[in-house]
């Protein structure tokens, strides 16, 4: 029972404050709810395609992305058919690329087991790639109006703070158990509309970072957290493991207004994008970035022949890694590649070539050139 281990409060006094929160938080999301493009036809492939473009990704980011991608591919049949490529370059600057080609895959996994239509039964619509318990609940919910909670971080914090509940919310068996208790409490004929009004609470007043804005908040007058004076405390997160550092030798290869490309291996991190060439710059690095003494005087040896500088420094912060890169511009003498390089021009490198965002430090330098 959700009521068993929490601390500051007595389990009736928690299973009240979660008794308590639909009509306030119904009657509160009437007035407040936030103006966005995938609630005004929530089809399940809007909702689907938004929650998706949601993970990891701020609102305010995604909204572009979202209009875009639409436009570009608005029915399944559109998205399942997507050359890579395009896909890619729709998504370019998003991050966190699995997500993309997971949404295609699940695209092909409904033309294929369920006619091109998206599956309207909860387990079927879990069963598709990328689709967790948290989107599956999402789409159920808001786009099919089924009764079934979508537990986020975002509701992990607002529950964990108006129940005043310590325990590690990373742990899969608070999240099972918090689930639990708000399938008790959900309004069922109005599913989506609270799993909604929890999401924009905790996006808006029950705030991740800094103080959360009680004195707006629907649920103040029966939240434990507040009442103990907890808010800051919760909600209870094991630490991280620390990100690996990698300092990367990025090279900017131009020859005759193109740059060098080549394309990353088909696994692992930014799976299959094309980037310009760099290399591990050797040892554990811990320091700032900033050229050596030894960098200044003997810059290092490019992999294509040509007068070389220092073009800028750069970091990127990836889930487990962080790359600090330093980038070095080269005038290549020739137009020979090694294998599976190629020469982009402005347009291609616009169109046709996906770069991630993770090199977005050097593309005022890439402009410049071609
Ligand atoms: Fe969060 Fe404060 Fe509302 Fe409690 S009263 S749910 S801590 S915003």
């Amino acid at each position: 029972m959700l009521s068993t281990s929490m601390s500051g409060t007595a389990g009736r006094e928690t299973a009240t404050a979660l008794e308590w929160l639909p009509v306030p938080l119904l009657e509160w999301y009437h007035e407040n709810a936030r103006v966005l493009p995938w609630r005004s036809d929530p089809t399940p492939y809007h909702v689907w395609v938004s929650e998706i473009m949601l993970q990891q990704t701020r609102v305010a980011a995604v909204l572009g992305y979202y209009e875009r991608f639409l436009e570009a591919l608005p029915t399944v049949a559109e998205l399942a058919a997507c050359p890579e490529e395009r896909l890619m370059k729709l998504w370019q600057g998003l991050g966190y690329y699995s997500r993309a080609r997971n949404l295609q895959k699940a695209a092909r996994q409904i033309v294929e087991r369920h006619g091109g239509e998206f599956p309207t039964d909860y387990d079927n619509i879990r069963a598709l790639a990328g689709v967790g318990d948290y989107t599956a609940g999402a789409i159920a919910s808001i786009a099919l109006g089924q009764a079934v909670p979508a537990v986020d971080g975002n509701v992990l914090r607002v529950v964990s703070r108006l129940t005043n509940d310590h325990r590690d919310v990373t742990r899969p068996e608070t999240k099972a158990a918090v689930t639990e208790a708000i399938r008790k409490v959900l309004p069922v004929h109005a599913a989506g509309e609270f799993n909604q009004a929890l999401m924009d609470l905790g996006a808006t007043v029950c705030l991740p970072n800094g103080v959360p804005l009680c004195e707006r908040c629907p649920a103040q007058r029966f939240c434990a957290a507040h009442r103990e004076g907890h808010e800051m405390e919760l909600p209870v997160k094991a630490p991280k493991p620390s990100r690996r550092v990698e300092e990367r030798t990025v090279w900017l290869i131009f020859h005759e207004r193109k740059v060098a490309l080549r394309r990353r291996p088909k696994q692992g991190l930014l799976a299959g994008l094309w980037e310009y060439p760099n290399e591990p710059a050797g040892g554990g690095f811990e320091r700032p970035i900033s050229l050596t003494t030894e960098e200044v005087a003997a810059p290092p040896v490019p992999p294509i022949p040509g007068p070389v500088s220092f073009a800028a420094a750069g970091k990127h912060i990836f889930t487990h890694i962080e790359w600090r890169m330093k980038a070095y511009t080269v005038k290549a003498e020739g137009e020979e590649l090694p294998p599976g390089w190629v020469w982009a021009d402005k347009r291609e490198l616009g169109e046709r070539y996906p770069v991630p965002s993770a090199f977005q430090a050097f593309s005022h330098i890439v402009e410049e050139n071609l």
